[in-house]
């Protein structure tokens, strides 16, 4: 039966599994990607039972990449990419050439060929994109020093992923060449092509991306805003998703690129309009949800029976990745001028391995440059190292934090900050308006979030910072900066989004005070229950406004009177 509709069923069980044992690792207070990575286990062929299908499971993986890129092209400019190229770019390359050297001293302890060392230090020199961005989104700091120059380095990363993808199976066809006996002459005049392959696809690369920047970044955002004025949120959504794919597919089916690296560009050339955010938080739940399709599929490559077979080769190939390649990066990050707080956390970021490792893995194996073993190792190492990789990132947390309170401690106290009155408004209808003017004549600053996006373009044209968007959605209240807030109005007509919205805001800023609309004593109970400091509900203050007016013509019931 589960024959009859493969990709139903990877999902219901995937998604299903992922969900079940991502709740137990969350229970257990381990990262829920620990619980992805077993539910694909699970489903792998190298478990007992049910076993799904590994290339769609990929495919769909490879739908999860495309959409975070494109959503980390969103928050992004060119003009910020190239800000870090001066450090991503040194600090990829060195990496990856004494990654390399590393592989071949391994593949000569492993007694495997020179040229499999070659490609398994490669493999192990390159990060999961989508581990990476993941770790960026869940602690926020995408948009931070850090997060900037981890974006910037899986680009370079992934430039330098293609040119290698074009290298391997040319390098194969030299060497089955020299193999035949049909040695020198052939060799040079190869070696020529193999560099003209590199030349005619850096060249495309090129070509896509002006042709992006320059056409793209014109047409796209006009699309956009005729789509918004047609006025249906479905065409807007489809919209953004045709470009978002489309772009990814035309970038590889024509350009011979990643698609990871065209959804970059589809996002950046989005990122020039106001519309940026909403396009994000219109692709957020499918995006997550095929990023936990990429942890099930990472699982499902995994075979258990490697921790039998090769303990002691899986161990130093989770060593070089964790450890040896953890304190290169840093190294190279401070040499290259980095704080280390930037450096040790950018370089944690990428202290695992994963899809671009599997790629080149493959590929090796398919042309035989590489051994089983090799293949094994990347696929038991990949899974280990994305397990290990938020412990890592608690024992860098704890010792950011104890670094900060040393310097505290050396600084000498300085005055406080004179306080400084911020609120963020939600919805900027009929309630919200009126607050927002009295906000203007008042000491504070403040910013609106608004769903309506014809509203926050004038909002924007009278120079009040306004974010379009749902204030539902984490991403929505963070670009509002509810984190330094000290008042939230939420205006929207619906208590039950109210609701969600004081719980949200509750969870980002524990401290700022809360004034909310309802409409019924239901929903004041609702709104209650969340922690909003003050409820009004309008027909509650229709009626206190009316009755404070009868009173001057009909007087109360005193004891008197009664
Ligand atoms: P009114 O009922 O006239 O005060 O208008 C409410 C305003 O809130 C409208 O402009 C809506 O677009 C906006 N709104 C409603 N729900 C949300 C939401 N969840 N996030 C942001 N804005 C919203």
């Amino acid at each position: 039966m589960p024959h009859d509709a493969p990709l139903i069923t990877l999902l219901a069980v995937g998604l299903g599994l992922a969900f079940v044992f991502g709740a137990v690792a969350t229970r257990l207070k381990l990262s829920p990607l620990v619980g992805y990575l077993i539910a694909g286990v699970v489903l792998g062929p190298f478990t007992p039972g049910f076993v799904a299908d590994v290339g769609l499971a990929q495919e769909l993986a490879e739908l999860g990449v495309i959409l975070l890129m494109f959503g980390v092209g969103l928050h992004f400019s060119p003009k910020d990419l190239l800000s870090v190229r001066a450090v991503a770019v040194p600090a990829t390359l060195l990496q990856i050439v004494i990654m390399i050297a590393a592989g071949i001293a391994a593949a000569v302890i492993f007694g495997w060929s020179i040229e499999a060392g070659v490609i398994f230090g490669l493999a192990l020199s390159v990060a999961s994109t989508v581990v990476a961005l993941r770790s960026l989104q869940e602690r926020r700091q995408m948009q931070s020093e850090r997060g900037k120059l981890t974006v910037g380095w899986l680009v370079v990363e992934d430039l330098a992923m293609v040119v290698a993808l074009v290298l391997i199976p040319t390098w194969a066809h030299i060497r089955g060449e020299v193999a035949n006996g049909n040695g020198e002459g052939v060799t040079v005049l190869q070696l020529q092509d193999a560099g003209l392959a590199v030349l005619i696809t850096l060249g495309k690369v090129l070509a896509f991306a002006l042709i992006m920047l320059l056409a793209g970044k014109r047409v796209v955002p006009w699309i956009l805003h005729r789509v918004v004025h047609m006025g249906s949120r479905e065409l807007f959504r489809l919209a953004v998703l045709a470009i978002a794919l489309g772009v990814a597919y035309l970038a590889s089916a024509i350009f011979d690129i990643s698609f990871a690296l065209g959804a970059l560009f589809a996002g950046l050339i989005m990122a020039e309009s106001e519309l940026s955010q909403q396009a994000a938080n219109e692709t957020l739940p499918l995006r997550d949800a095929f990023a936990v399709i990429f942890f099930v599929s990472v699982g499902m490559l995994f075979d258990p029976m490697i921790l039998l077979q090769n303990p002691w080769p899986l161990l130093v190939t989770v060593v070089i990745i964790v450890v040896l390649r953890t304190a290169l990066s840093i190294g190279l990050l401070r040499l290259l001028g980095q704080s280390p707080e930037v450096s040790v956390f950018t370089s944690i970021n990428r202290a695992q391995i994963g899809e671009f490792s599997f790629i080149l893995a493959g590929l090796g194996l398919q042309f035989d440059l590489i051994s089983e073993q090799a293949n094994d190792l990347i696929l038991g190492s990949a899974i280990i190292s994305i397990i290990l990789n938020p412990a890592l990132f608690a024992i860098a947390d704890r010792w950011a934090k104890k670094r900060a309170a040393a310097e505290a401690g050396a600084a000498p106290a300085s005055p406080p900050p004179p306080p400084r009155r911020r609120a963020v408004l939600v919805g900027y209808g009929r309630v919200g308006s009126l607050i927002g003017r009295a906000l203007d004549g008042a000491m504070a600053e403040y910013s609106v979030i608004e769903d309506r996006v014809d509203l926050v373009e004038q909002l924007q044209q009278r120079g009040i910072a306004a974010v379009a968007g749902n204030a539902i959605t984490r991403e929505v209240m963070e670009a509002a900066n509810i984190a330094e807030a000290d008042l939230l109005f939420v205006t929207v007509p619906d208590g039950f989004e109210a609701g969600r919205i004081v719980e949200l805001a509750r969870q980002l800023n524990p401290k700022v005070k809360v004034y909310a609309r309802a409409h019924s004593d239901a929903e004041v109970e609702h709104l209650k229950g969340f922690g909003a400091d003050l409820i009004v509900s309008g027909e509650q203050e229709i009626a206190n406004a009316m009755i404070q007016a009868a009173t001057h013509i009909i007087p109360r019931r005193t004891a008197a009177t009664a």
